[in-house]
């Protein structure tokens, strides 16, 4: 049969902290054609330790190409109108493979992980100068959150990672790296690159001349000779070298909160987005300029689309866990089987009775940085069931939400009319109506969520000598929005909110 040409198509590959996607895009319109997902297993070696392992990420990836790909042929169309693939990643996750063999020397540190907490407290106290060392260059607190400490732990321990560093065979990157240096060639050729956003994460690098940092990197005692190149979000890094996609150029790449960004077409200073994944996170552009908060926000890097575009900053709330906890009430307590049920549980009661679940598994995140909390579900009764439960969790996402938006206002001095929202907890009506109730202001949802993906997409369609995405908001015609109004009065939410905040006090303190 005759395949439909639609027009040039472009792929993305959106590599989370729970799942690895990949979709195709219709350019012209935004539509999502297919798309195929595959859940990636998370370890917990030891309490407060995440894990994945790099090699079964980089199999999903190629599941969900070929799976996708698949798809199409049975939907009549033709994979060769796919002019290129954009990477979006969970970030700071940190992986250090062998040039020579391509095999990862340890399991990817995810994010999340908590092991470089000691390794935190002993640079902490050797900080030249003053305090502002590392955040006046990264725009980032010292935390454990992000990479430069989890590769300080790998280069403390793993003998294989220390003995591949001095053999000069160890190469280093977040996901986004491994996943392009393996997807071009691996041990035969892979281009070993990063872009401004990923880099951005690292805490190794300056985001005021876009360059990795000398001093940081001397602070931190890691060999510059191991990090990736820097490239900006949107550029041809190299060809697919194998599967149904082969020779298509991988041409942007986007660490996933500013692929959100960029795909609900927030390019405007003051214009911001929450994505609701495995963890929350609000990005608000600042244009052109640095701007560091005063209230617990991060400086990062939101985007620089092409080699000879500017740079764009934003201001970021980053909650560790919010999906992460829908998870956890799944797999470690059972109440429910999938992710989706959480929503039944929580409208047979429509309320939390009292209950709070502050979910502080990996420490306080935005606007607090404590990292001596530790979760707790409070004000229980006879009365309280795991519906209740169910309903604080949900809650517990959406005041998560309103305190960093309360501080991006504070550092922005515009409050926000409106929340725009994206990932794969926005799905839940429930969970949206709520957040509406506690900002007391409307969230405004894409009909199509996958903003991530549809943000690397654009990123690889609009670079330099693919040219198929001119990222005006014509291109986006086959988005629709779907608005929640609060519907409860702001008395009652801010009752609701001061109890929360009594709640997250204490959970503070817990590990000393
Ligand atoms: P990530 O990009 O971090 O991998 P996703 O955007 O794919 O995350 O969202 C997945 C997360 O959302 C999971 O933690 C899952 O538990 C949660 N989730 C998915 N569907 C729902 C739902 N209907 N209600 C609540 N949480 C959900």
């Amino acid at each position: 049969a005759k395949k439909a040409v639609l027009g040039p198509l472009v792929g993305a590959v959106d590599q989370g902290t729970s799942s690895t996607r990949f979709l195709v895009f219709n350019s012209k319109t935004a539509e999502l054609l297919s798309h195929h997902q595959v859940e990636i297993k998370q370890e917990f070696p030891r309490e407060g330790w995440v894990e994945q392992d790099p090699k079964e990420i980089l199999h999903s990836v190629y599941e969900c190409i070929e799976k996708t790909c698949e798809k199409l042929g049975q939907l009549n169309i033709d994979i060769s109108n796919i002019k290129a693939i954009g990477v979006s990643n969970q970030r700071e996750t940190t992986v250090v493979w062998d040039k020579l063999t391509g095999e990862p020397l340890y399991n990817a540190v995810v994010w999340l992980d908590l092991r470089t907490q000691s390794t935190v407290e002993s640079l902490s106290k050797r900080i030249p100068g003053n305090n502002n060392f590392v955040k006046s260059k990264t725009g980032l607190p010292l935390s454990t959150y992000f990479s430069a400490v989890k590769l300080r732990w790998l280069l403390d321990n793993v003998r294989k990672v220390q003995k591949a560093v001095e053999e000069d065979r160890a190469l280093f990157g977040t996901v986004d790296s491994w996943l392009i240096w393996s997807l071009t060639g691996g041990a035969s050729g892979g281009v070993h690159c990063t872009d401004v956003t990923n880099a951005s994460r690292t805490m190794l690098f300056n985001i005021h001349s876009l360059e990795w940092d000398k001093e940081l990197c001397e602070f931190f005692e890691i060999p510059m000779k191991i990090l990736p190149n820097v490239r900006s979000s949107s550029e041809i890094y190299g060809l697919m070298k194998a599967g149904a996609l082969e020779g298509v150029p991988i041409s942007g790449c986007l660490g996933d909160q500013s692929a959100a960004l960029v795909g609900q077409m927030c390019f405007q200073d003051g214009q911001a987005k929450n994505t609701y994944g495995t963890g929350c996170f609000l990005l608000c552009n600042t244009g052109r300029k640095c701007v560091f908060s005063e209230h617990g926000l991060l400086t990062t890097v939101a985007y620089k689309l092409g080699r000879d575009k500017p740079v764009y900053y934003a201001l970021e709330g980053s909650v560790a866990i919010a999906g992460a906890v829908i998870r956890w009430l799944r797999d470690n307590l059972g109440i429910i089987k999938t992710s989706e049920e959480i929503e039944k549980l929580a409208k047979e009661v429509g309320t939390s009775y009292g209950c709070y679940f502050v979910p502080a598994f990996s420490g306080l995140y935005a606007p607090y940085w404590e990292p001596s909390a530790r979760g707790i579900i409070c004000g229980l009764t006879q009365f309280t069931n795991k519906c209740h439960i169910a309903f604080a969790a949900l809650e517990a996402v959406c005041f998560q939400t309103r305190e960093i938006l309360d501080a991006m206002n504070r550092d922005c001095g515009i409050p926000l009319s409106h929340l725009q929202v994206d990932g794969g907890m926005t799905n839940n009506k429930i969970l949206m109506q709520l957040q509406a109730d506690i900002l007391y202001i409307p969230v405004v949802k894409p009909s199509m969520p996958e903003t991530t993906a549809l943000g690397a997409a654009m990123a690889a369609g609009a670079a330099e000598g693919v040219g198929v995405w001119s990222l005006e908001p014509e291109d986006l015609s086959a988005v629709t929005m779907e608005r929640f109004e609060p519907q409860i009065n702001a008395e009652e939410s801010e009752i609701r909110y001061s109890t929360w905040k009594k709640a997250v006090m204490k959970s503070m303190g817990w590990v000393t």
